[in-house]
């Protein structure tokens, strides 16, 4: 029996809930009451974020069980305030490093697993859960990780149960080198079991292998690399802490768009007559909304010019309801030739040439085509920046072209 429920009712959840569940509803109501989103509830924000710190962390949970927030404010295990809503939150969000409650003593731990996850942009921008299966060593529950029945173990003799040999060698007369090494006859443990006394579930090895399915909370705007932390869930191992098991996100590649930090970059292709003249074309969003763009007539767009739309790109990490830039390159689709008869016409709607001087004895040469893969395959080039494809077709195209006609 609990002494008050204050602490729980705040987080909507029932004294013997969970930390999966105390995370669940931590995540919903922050969310909710985050003073960027609800800038009237700075106090409700702040009580969740107690109630979250509190409940959390075990040994605060168990002082507020028994002795409710007055035995809390007493200090009984050595608590010194709060963290601030914001970093609480920041911690929570980011997921970078995990959150865990209280300062871990550093004990000799077992070993951190490390399970890369593929995760889609959409997922990323949308926020999922995932599942995931692991294997991980658990100590042997039949043997209770002594690997065979009680007072089967003995000492090693060969190392006298240290696990280590001394082995001494003498290179030449008068110097000799002390090497230490692991002993053979225990494997290191300073221990043996017999044979027949081995624990047959483990065969005396004391660990298990254990598969396990994992719920991975993929937030939105979590991004490449990122590690999520399951505290303690790593390979457990006799007389150790348990290790953390460590979920390190790996984005796909997006067949339409490109993530550069919280903005999201699409290319889109416009034909000349667009570019010049106007367009209105949609995008299909990563949550499947449809977003129309435009350009009014009179407007001309560049090729390789940079267009953005506010509040399209990805979630922000640290608040999700904010987004980054939606950022549009477009890429203008020259013809490749135009009938000789348009041209005159053509010529009338845009600016005038320069006129330039030619001197007298100026030599008519002919132009000739190249072929950028062709010509770097000749001059040996691996790089071919200068000629680049789209800026073979590119600059030139560009300028101060205005259509008076529709
Ligand atoms: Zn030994
Ligand atoms: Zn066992």
């Amino acid at each position: 029996m609990v002494k008050e429920t204050n602490y729980y009712d705040i987080l909507g959840v029932k004294p013997n809930c969970t930390n999966d569940e105390l995370k669940k509803a931590y995540r919903k109501l922050a969310l909710k009451y985050h003073p960027d989103k609800n800038p009237n509830e700075g106090d409700k924000f702040k009580l969740i974020s107690q109630a979250y710190e509190v409940l959390s962390t075990p040994e605060k949970r168990q002082v507020y069980d028994e002795g409710g927030e007055q035995a809390l404010k007493e200090g009984g295990v050595g608590h010194s305030g709060f963290t601030s809503p914001m970093d609480l939150f920041d911690m929570f969000f980011t997921g970078a490093g995990g959150f865990r409650g209280g300062r871990g003593r550093r004990e000799r731990r077992g070993k951190n697993l490390v399970h890369p996850l593929a995760v889609t942009l959409e997922e990323l921008y949308n926020g999922s859960v995932r599942k995931l299966q692991v294997e991980k060593n658990v100590i042997c529950d039949k043997c209770e990780g002594r690997g065979g029945k009680k007072g089967a173990t003995q000492s090693c003799n060969t190392c006298s149960g240290t696990g280590l040999v001394i082995e001494v060698q003498q290179f030449q007369p008068g110097v000799i080198h002390q090497l230490q090494r692991v002993c053979t006859d225990c494997g290191g443990e300073g221990e043996k079991i017999n044979a027949k006394d081995r624990c047959p579930n483990c065969k005396g090895k004391k660990i298990v292998h254990e598969k396990k399915i994992i719920e991975v909370d993929v937030m939105k705007g979590m991004i490449d690399n990122q590690r999520i932390v399951f505290s303690g869930e790593g390979n457990q191992e006799p007389g150790l802490e348990a290790g953390d098991m460590i979920v390190v996100l790996e984005e796909k590649e997006h067949p339409v768009f490109t993530r550069k930090g919280n903005d999201l970059v699409i290319q889109m292709e416009l034909e000349l007559v667009e570019a010049l003249c106007g367009f209105r074309k949609s995008i299909r969003t990563l949550d499947n909304r449809d977003l129309i763009v435009s350009a009014i007539p009179g407007e001309v767009i560049k090729h390789r010019e940079a267009k953005y739309v506010l509040g399209e790109g990805m979630p922000l990490p640290k608040s999700p309801f904010d987004k980054g830039l939606l950022i549009i390159l477009f890429l203008v689709k020259f013809p490749a030739s135009l009938p000789p008869e348009v041209i005159p016409a053509l010529e009338a709607c845009l600016p005038p040439r320069q006129e330039i001087m030619i001197p007298d004895d100026a030599e008519e040469k002919e132009l000739i085509e190249m072929d950028p893969q062709e010509e770097a395959r000749k001059r040996g080039l691996d790089h071919r920046p200068e000629y680049a494809e789209d800026d073979m077709h590119g600059h030139g195209g560009g300028g101060r072209v205005q259509c008076t006609t529709q």
